[in-house]
């Protein structure tokens, strides 16, 4: 095991013109009893990192190496940790701590928890060589898919499945999407797998085309109105000003859920146009460790076509400039040079 890693880090949050991110040389971190040390195998690119990166979320670990779509392969296991062997491959996703007392962990609502913590900003992610992880946290990864396809899933891919069942989609049901990056497409997958007709509405031309491809009924613009009302919708881009797009476009009863974790300001709201007729506005925050293992469990089953751009480690930061500025098709995967005296994993089959 080598002592030290390449990572990258946060030091002073600021736009991305100002490279927040800088490149560093950190010990390989030491896992704590409870936890797996794993080896980067592939980590996605979340527009969450971006707001860690810019600031829009307040610093939770000064200098924290950020990413939370962590593919890995366990290298070392602590001295209180069952059910995991050196060799496993497995998933480290945003949550990783959770209190188990408070009244949102005992009512099953562990997204929701006082206490709770975050890879990539209460603790050290994937943006390096090495990550570690609470064993309760981690995640066994479903077949079928290679490192970097995998990655995607665990952010983008979980946070979709919660935002589509906070959405309340009937069966059958027409279900909007207001744009259309990683986690979109992986939604829009799972939801045309279930029954659903799905209409996208994007900005970019290139997105838009790629929605079709993976079986949308139609993809227009943004601001545009869908050819028919929708039973739900999901905002994906953090753009407030789409809450009022889409709440107009529901029909009766319908539900908008909004996936991002942070959103520039909604306008005021008309009652008459956007909310009468039982129209529902609702966030999504975080998941549950339930939420994850579902999901991954249905991307078993439902195989998903994940569009991946990847980047090898060292353009951490191009990786993140190219998501705020739109310039990535499906989800951006960080690489890093796999370990010399090992085979390499397995890739795209
Ligand atoms: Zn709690
Ligand atoms: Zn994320």
């Amino acid at each position: 095991m080598p002592e030290t890693m390449s990572a990258w880090q946060v030091v002073e949050p600021a736009p991305m013109a100002r490279r927040p991110l800088r490149a560093a040389t950190l010990p390989v971190p030491t896992p704590a009893a409870d936890e797996l040390l794993v080896r980067v195998l592939a980590c996605g690119v979340c527009r969450t990192d971006l707001h860690v990166a810019e600031g829009d979320l307040p610093v939770h670990r000064p200098a924290v190496v950020p990413g939370h779509e962590v593919v890995g392969r366990v290298v070392a296991v602590g001295a209180e940790v069952t059910g995991w062997a050196v060799g496993e491959r497995a998933g480290v996703a945003w949550l990783r701590h959770t209190c188990g007392r408070c009244r949102y962990c005992r009512a099953g609502a562990e997204n929701l928890c006082l206490a709770s913590r975050y890879t990539g900003w209460d603790a050290d992610g994937g943006y390096a060589q090495y990550a570690t992880v609470p064993a309760g946290y981690a995640y066994r990864l479903p077949a079928g898919y290679s490192d970097v396809q995998l990655a995607p899933l665990l952010c983008a891919g979980i946070i979709g499945y919660r935002a589509l069942l906070r959405a309340e989609l009937p069966a059958g049901g027409r279900l909007g999407i207001y744009g259309f990056g990683a986690s979109a497409h992986l939604t829009a997958q799972l939801a045309i797998a279930q029954g659903a007709t799905v209409h996208v509405l994007t900005r970019a031309a290139a997105a838009r085309q790629l929605a079709l491809e993976l079986g949308a009924a139609s993809a227009g613009p943004a601001d545009a109105a869908p050819p028919e009302p929708l039973d739900a919708a999901i905002l994906f881009a953090p753009v407030g000003t789409l809450v009022p797009v889409a709440l107009a476009a529901l029909d009766a009863g319908g539900t908008l859920s909004v996936a991002g974790i942070h959103l520039s300001d909604i306008p005021p709201l008309n009652y008459q146009r956007h909310l009468f007729r039982e129209r529902t506005l609702r966030s999504v925050t975080a998941n549950t460790r339930d939420d994850g293992r579902r999901f991954l469990d249905l991307a078993g089953r439902h195989h998903l076509h994940v569009t991946t751009t990847p980047y090898p480690l060292a353009q951490a930061d191009r990786a993140l400039a190219d998501l705020a500025g739109d310039r990535v098709e499906g989800a951006a995967v960080l690489v890093p040079d796999p370990a010399p005296a090992e085979p390499a994993t397995e890739r795209a089959r």
